[in-house]
């Protein structure tokens, strides 16, 4: 055997999930962390480890594009606040998540100490979203994508009067979003609106308070379809007239839907996140303050929209919108109990079960919006999102012959709750592997630490034109 043929580890016998060849039967061979050979079962190789995953179904690790870390949710700053997380993560079958940081103060400032403390205990590769609503932090984008790896910002669109108070987050407007838009073109960076009309929710909440009703019916009535729809329009046409890659979080709604499609028809910069939960809850869930989360769990009729703009490609990415909050802040009224809730354990099971096993959407679409897509997106392709040779060996190995149930005390998260609790999925995530170490074994969390922080110079159309310009130089042979 050629010295070549040696690795440290063979996942064998099976079937993966390859870029457009679809599932295939399959050895992966991985060397120094990076996938080196995709070859017929039972192709000999010297191997140091060898994992037989027989029957199973071999994924590329997901990525969970969209969390929320730390007790106030503004960053992860102790130890406890990211094992605990990761660990959810990981045992979910997530191999990199993208945090974003929330806070008024210099991002500059920040930024080591929470890199530091991601390095130090997360068991989950890493990246970060930073939250833009002050001055300086509008000067200083070009540095933090330069310099930071940070190309992807958050503005929320909410945030007007007294309300980013909560987060210390200043008032801002229309006129500051149109600059933050402004100011990511030329610079390869995207901008992340959070996409609500506050003005609309301020006069209809009264009237939605007044009028009661089972808490989530209220609070979908305090802050209806519209109040997201016309603010995603309003951001869509400023991104479309400054030319600008707008990424719409969290679509909630058929109304928001239908009009981030209408301006995609006519700009290829806007690309379009939903939730798991917009896909499988709604108002009617009868899970009270648990289930409070802004934009609100809609209606059945939205979310079958929104799994059809899944299965058609409408939709690029499903990111989880995991906030750990723990379980007591959601036990208050609807209007005093936090918004958001855990996801990012559930976000893979849920997609591959409700998706795949009960609405037949092929399995390498359900990939493409949870690995491949949000690489490409965020500037993590080609290392990242696909089983290909020289990407990361982040993998996450399914058995569709076993079923979760879900229980969030026995989930790793600090939130100790699921919205999805005694929910049944036709799923298990059995093993997850990352950089080639193997991290969950038979569904047990083996490996905590070795997460790397990812810098992630650009985002958006940028990051997918220098994608198809390194495929074009490949072909023309300067690839490997
Ligand atoms: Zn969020």
């Amino acid at each position: 055997m050629r010295a070549g043929h040696a690795v440290d580890l063979a996942v064998v016998n099976g079937r993966a999930v390859l870029p457009g060849q679809g599932t295939v039967e399959a050895d992966l061979w991985v060397r120094a962390g990076r996938i080196v050979g995709i070859v017929s079962p039972g192709t000999p190789v010297q191997a140091t480890d060898t994992l037989d995953v027989a029957g199973l179904t071999v994924l590329p690790g997901a990525i969970d594009a969209h969390i929320h870390m730390g007790s106030d949710i503004t960053m992860a700053k102790t130890h406890e606040e990211v094992t605990g997380e990761t660990a959810s993560a990981i045992a979910g079958g997530v191999t990199t998540v993208l945090a974003y940081l929330m806070s008024a103060q210099p991002y500059e400032d920040l930024f080591p100490d929470a890199v530091r403390v991601m390095e130090e205990h997360s068991a989950c590769d890493f990246g970060f979203h930073f939250c833009i609503g002050t001055q300086h932090q509008l000067d200083e984008l070009p540095a933090y994508v330069r310099d930071l790896g940070v190309s992807s910002f958050k503005f929320f669109m909410n945030f007007k009067g007294e309300e980013g108070k909560y987060l210390n987050l200043p008032s801002n407007d229309d006129g500051f979003l149109w600059q933050l838009l402004e100011r990511s073109v030329g610079i390869g960076a995207m901008v992340n609106p959070h996409a609500e009309n506050i003005e609309l929710v301020w006069h209809l909440r009264e009237a939605a308070r007044a009028a009661g009703g089972p808490d989530l019916v209220a609070w979908n009535n305090a802050r209806p379809p519209i109040v997201e729809a016309e603010a995603e329009a309003r951001a869509g046409m400023f991104a479309e007239v400054l030319d600008a890659s707008m990424y719409a979080v969290h679509c909630s709604s058929k109304l928001a839907l239908d009009a981030l499609r209408a301006r995609r028809a006519t700009h290829d910069g806007i690309f379009i996140e939903t939730c798991p939960h917009y896909l499988l809850l709604d108002q009617e869930a009868g899970i009270g303050t648990y289930g409070k989360v802004n934009p609100p769990l809609r209606t059945a009729a939205d979310r079958e929209a929104l799994w059809q703009a899944v299965a058609d490609g409408n939709v690029d990415v499903v990111g989880s919108d995991h906030v750990p909050r723990h379980k007591s802040a959601k036990e208050k009224d609807i209007w005093s109990a936090s918004a958001g809730f855990p996801g990012i354990e559930t976000l893979l099971p849920l997609l591959l079960s409700e998706g795949h096993v009960r609405r037949n959407i092929p399995l390498e679409r359900i990939v493409e919006v949870v690995a491949t897509r949000p690489a490409q997106l965020f500037g993590l392709a080609p290392r990242k999102g696909a089983i290909s040779v020289g990407a990361d060996a982040d993998l996450a190995i399914v058995d569709f012959g076993r079923a979760t149930t879900f229980s969030g005390p026995r989930m790793r998260s600090a939130a100790a709750y699921t919205p999805y609790e005694g929910l049944e999925v036709a799923v298990a995530i059995t093993h997850t592997i990352l950089g080639g170490r193997v991290v969950v074994r038979d569904g047990q969390v083996t490996g905590g630490g070795g997460g790397r922080y990812l810098h992630r110079s650009r985002s958006g159309r940028a990051a997918l034109a220098a994608l198809s310009g390194g495929a074009a130089e490949a072909r023309r042979g300067g690839g490997a």
